[in-house]
């Protein structure tokens, strides 16, 4: 069952775990991760490339068509990385239950009230909003841009006050794609952050950072973890990169699959979120 982002991490929230939030891109990782799932009792949540609004309204009906033959799944869809009006309008127009506004290199105020523009329709038919404020950079230059854009604490709570957006993302020291560098998260933040207000907070850039880190970060209060990296490259470890030339086409792609799957699982474990859709 589609479910918003809002009822997802109210109870992630409430129980202290993060949900597991996968980029999906096509028929079988979408029916991996339901598969997942009911393997492992957990709620996900999909996250959708922007890639247009005629990519997301074809996405939308796919997820509907699988979402059919789990009803006991609970799974929120989501445009990941909204990156214009037109792409969120038409998440929130094909039933979409979450969408991320991404203008976390605006200024403060440009970015409050971008986020501002797209939680009225999206609010008004159900649909939630995740923010970011601070920017989660790029893995490539961690070094150089880790310490320059992290999430100031008095400005997430005049933030989701005025947004009024239903989760935040938050830089307390992750990156996107792979790390050039050893990732330090900022933990002392993270705990400031989760004290000063109520909204679910994201992590995004989940791939890298560590089990350690990543667990510790959903123990002081993250309940969402983007994840895909790690899940787009685990195919290589399982199948050692030795055999890939006797693979066909079918085969490599399957074995892509079925990593992404597992990964996925450790993911989830690590999170706490297994055993969790009872409560739902
Ligand atoms: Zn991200």
């Amino acid at each position: 069952m589609l479910v918003s982002l809002k009822d997802l991490l109210k109870i992630a929230k409430d129980e202290n775990f993060a949900v597991a939030a996968p980029i999906v891109f096509n028929h079988d990782s979408i029916v991996a991760a339901y598969e997942l799932m009911e393997e492992e009792q957990a709620p996900l949540i999909f996250n959708i490339a922007d890639r247009g609004p005629e990519y997301i309204r074809k996405m939308a009906e796919l997820v509907r068509f699988v979402d059919k033959d789990y009803p006991k799944a609970r799974v929120t869809l989501m445009l990941d990385h909204g990156r214009s009006y037109e792409s969120m309008m038409a998440a929130v127009c094909n039933g979409f239950g979450a969408v991320m506004a991404d203008y976390s290199t605006l200024s403060y105020q440009d970015n409050l009230a971008a986020v501002k523009r797209i939680c009225e329709p999206a609010h008004a038919v159900g649909v939630s909003v995740e923010a970011e404020l601070g920017h989660v950079g790029q893995g490539f230059e961690y070094e150089k841009t880790r310490d320059n854009t992290l999430s100031d604490p008095d400005e997430v709570v005049s933030f989701v006050k005025d947004s009024a957006c239903d989760a935040l993302a938050i830089a307390v020291g992750t990156s996107h794609g792979v790390y050039k560098g050893t990732p330090r998260i900022d933990f002392e933040r993270l705990s400031k952050i989760r004290s000063l207000v109520d909204t679910p907070l994201v992590l995004h850039g989940g791939s890298g950072t560590g089990d350690d880190n990543l667990s510790k970060a959903v123990q002081l209060g993250i309940n969402k973890v983007n994840l895909h990296t790690d899940l787009a490259r685990s195919y290589i470890n399982e199948n050692k990169m030795a055999d890939e030339t006797k693979l066909n086409f079918f085969q490599y792609y399957m074995a892509g699959v079925n990593g992404w799957k597992e990964e996925c699982r450790r993911y989830i474990r690590l999170f706490n979120s297994q055993n969790q859709l009872e409560k739902y």
